[in-house]
């Protein structure tokens, strides 16, 4: 006999066949519902795993003259050692301020359109132009500047250290405000006064006019451009189809600024699956744009996990485990993986049963011959790893 579910079947309970029961007191139905592999895990799921899912929406928000900020770091994410990410929003003419880190910075634009600004330890000047579906790398120590454009614009940057703080970089107004005046008059060669109305503290974003054109607000002194670009137009790119979606990819072999961090945008289909597969170079850091999704993390040991993922949450896979994600939804689910590496790199699992030895792999997995026949016909074109 089943244990009978909830009359209104809309509420979830934890209750499979005749296991499990009703939650009886305090319980949050909304996230019950945004989670049900959480609730219900499908009875593959073993062992204690970590937590690898955090949604945008419990991070801390900043909100400032000019925008918002909020961001995902190891602090929320504890096992995001090797990345971590923040979404940002500015207003019309909103400036996130002129500074630098520690950490290179890599982003994808949202929505909308913004102008950059930087320069490199040889003194060569960078100014651009993104918007939706650019993409900007800035190597660590790289003073930069971000402002929002006639419509504003929204991006989510990536960081290639889990401990990174967006509220802990160094910025221009911040080392003004703690300089002693005859020191920056000394160092700029001006009077003190010149220095009367500098802010006394960090402003971090502010609010002024849109700048005009781009070609109007470059330096008239504009010195030799850097010699890698900080953007690349990552969606004018032509995407890698597979069955269930598209993919565009953009590591150092096709931007080569972009030295720490490779990255994918993947759109899967409703009904498509990314395939089951793992990454033989490092962690991968997620972030869902769109749709809905669900991931199993395999993390040998007879251990595995399962989550669902909706957009504006951050997903993260350590090194080597193995993962698929699958489109839940009615709709298409695009999300971006990002790697601390210079290089995208994968390995299919369909790929490599595919090129094993038929009787070898019966053997192991006691399969029929439909399975080799039909099974492993879904492989990629050769050499695709995706
Ligand atoms: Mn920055
Ligand atoms: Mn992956």
């Amino acid at each position: 006999m089943h244990k009978m579910n909830n009359e209104n079947q809309s509420i979830p309970e934890p209750i499979k066949g005749e296991r499990g029961g009703k939650i009886w007191g305090a319980k949050n139905t909304p996230i019950d519902r945004e989670n049900p592999n959480t609730l219900t895990p499908p009875d593959t799921d073993h062992g204690t795993l970590p937590n690898f899912k955090w949604p945008f929406a419990l991070s801390h928000m900043r909100v400032e003259e000019g925008g918002w900020s909020r961001e995902t770091t190891i602090r929320e994410l504890p096992v995001s050692e090797k990345m971590a990410g923040v979404n940002m929003h500015l207003e019309p003419g909103g400036v996130r301020e002129l500074h630098w880190h520690k950490e290179a910075e890599w982003s994808f634009v949202i929505k909308g359109s913004a102008r950059l600004t930087a320069i490199d330890a040889q003194g060569r000047e960078f100014v651009d132009d993104v918007s939706e579906g650019d993409l900007w790398y800035f190597p660590s120590g790289i003073p930069h500047s971000i402002q929002g454009l006639s419509e504003g614009v929204e991006f989510i940057l990536v960081f290639d250290d889990g401990s990174f703080s967006e509220n802990s970089t160094f910025s221009i107004t911040d080392w003004f405000a703690h300089t002693p005046k005859d020191v920056l008059a000394a160092n700029f060669g001006v009077s003190e006064e010149a220095f009367d109305n500098i802010p006394d503290h960090q402003v971090y974003m502010f609010e002024t006019k849109v700048p005009g054109p781009i070609l109007q607000e470059v330096p008239q002194n504009m010195n030799e451009a850097v010699e890698e670009p900080f953007t690349f137009r990552l969606t004018e790119q032509k995407p890698i189809e597979t069955k269930g979606g598209k993919v565009w990819i953009a590591d150092s072999t096709n931007f080569k600024a972009s030295k720490t961090i490779a990255a994918a945008l993947v759109e899967v289909e409703p009904g498509g699956i990314r395939e089951m597969h793992w990454h033989n170079n490092t962690d991968e850091w997620q972030y869902y744009l769109e749709g809905e999704g669900r991931m199993t993390v395999f993390a040998a040991e007879g251990k595995a996990r399962t989550f669902d993922y909706q957009a504006g949450d951050v997903g993260y896979v350590p090194f080597a485990m193995g993962h698929y994600i699958q489109n839940t939804g009615d709709k298409p689910l695009r999300f971006l993986e990002m790697f601390k590496s210079d290089k995208f790199s994968d390995v299919s699992l369909n790929q490599w049963m595919s090129q094993t030895p038929p009787e070898l792999l019966k053997a192991h997995l006691h399969v029929d011959d439909q399975f080799i026949k039909h099974g492993l016909t879904n492989v990629k074109k050769p050499n695709v790893k995706y």
